[in-house]
């Protein structure tokens, strides 16, 4: 019986009702469905308004409570409505200007890090080389890479068939008479030719020698090699520049031991060497257990050299050496393989 009353019938009426339109709207996928949507539910002739105006049929007893259950569904669903309508407007919006809101600028998202270079070490070490030469007063001077065999050879008192060619091996080009340079002292013979004394000069660059490449020989490193010509210049003058020169990389606490040695364009040549820094001169791997790591040799310029370059032996007297920035960057670092240098392995270079 209490089914049948009829304002239950009405309030179960008003439930269905709400589910029915809530439902529909959540589907409307645009503004005509929107539309369409309004005219059956909250038009003139829509079911909700249908239902308020059937309020009056009912007992008045139940018309209060009927009439609040009734309302308060049309203010819902107008509500609802209006934020359906308000998404749709937006969706719109966004799909017109899809574009730009994918580049659209998120300013709280965190920065990306800018990956920052260095200077590779090898680098580091010529810069500091060229600064100590610096402050002793050397100029700078760079020369080509491919040479003459004049320049890298005859001209340092190394003529063709000298047995010392063959402590060079020599990339040779397909010219004849042309090679990539083995060292950069041809380099200071050009400079001999076109500057007369006093000579006061270092010339850095990447030589070129046709070996196997082992932990402490590649087929291509740089070198540095200083000339000094002048009115009475002796012996102490390059022990003097080298024991400076090792101070100024290394530190004052290297000792520096000077042995004879043999080079062509030399006489007499001197063999350098530093105490081990990774062993203090005990002996260890780096230095084959002897203490001492060979640095930077030299020896007075051979006078059959200065002649060839025009200036006389009698007058003027000078000292050459060379010292390679990758063989020092390797003993300053402690690194015992100098083809890590050039691997190009970003986990080595990161540490410089
Ligand atoms: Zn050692």
């Amino acid at each position: 019986m209490i089914a049948e009353h009829p304002p239950n019938r009405g309030l179960q009426d008003l439930q269905e009702l709400r589910v029915e339109a809530e439902e529909s709207l959540a589907a409307v996928n645009n503004r005509e469905e929107l539309q369409a949507w309004h005219n059956a539910y909250l038009g003139r002739r829509g079911s909700v308004t249908r239902l308020l105006r059937r309020l009056g049929e009912l007992p008045p007893a139940q018309r209060p409570a009927a009439g609040r259950q009734a309302n308060t569904l049309k203010v819902a669903l107008e509500a609802a409505y209006e934020i359906q309508r308000e998404a749709l407007a937006r969706r719109e919006r966004e799909s017109a200007g899809e574009v730009r809101s994918r580049d659209r600028l998120d300013v709280t998202l965190p920065g990306r890090p800018v990956a920052q270079g260095g200077l590779h070490p090898i680098t580091q070490t010529l810069r500091e080389m060229k600064a100590a030469f610096a402050r002793m007063g050397f100029q700078v001077y760079e020369g080509p890479e491919v040479e003459l065999d004049r320049y890298n050879f005859t001209l340092l008192n190394m003529p063709p068939y000298h047995p010392a060619r063959e402590l060079h091996d020599t990339f040779y080009t397909t010219l004849p008479g042309l090679l990539l340079r083995t060292h950069t002292s041809p380099n200071q013979v050009r400079l001999m030719e076109r500057l007369r004394p006093p000579i006061r000069i270092v010339v850095p660059g990447k030589v070129y020698r046709y070996e196997n490449a082992d932990p402490s020989h590649d087929w291509m490193f740089y070198q540095m090699e200083g000339l000094v010509v002048g009115k009475g210049i002796t012996m102490c003058d390059l022990m003097g520049t080298i024991r400076e020169l090792a101070r100024q990389i290394f530190g004052p606490d290297r000792r520096i031991r000077f042995r004879c040695d043999y080079f062509p364009y030399v006489e007499p040549g001197l063999d350098t060497a530093v105490s081990c820094m990774l062993c203090q001169g005990t002996g260890c791997r780096l230095c084959g257990g002897t203490g001492w790591l060979e640095a930077i040799p030299g020896g007075m310029v051979h006078p059959q050299v200065l002649r060839s370059c025009g200036i006389d032996p009698e007058e003027h007297t000078g000292f050459a050496f060379g010292a390679g920035p990758d063989r020092i960057a390797a003993l300053k670092h402690g690194i015992d393989d100098i083809r890590r240098f050039y691997a190009n392995d970003l986990r080595f270079l990161e540490q410089f």
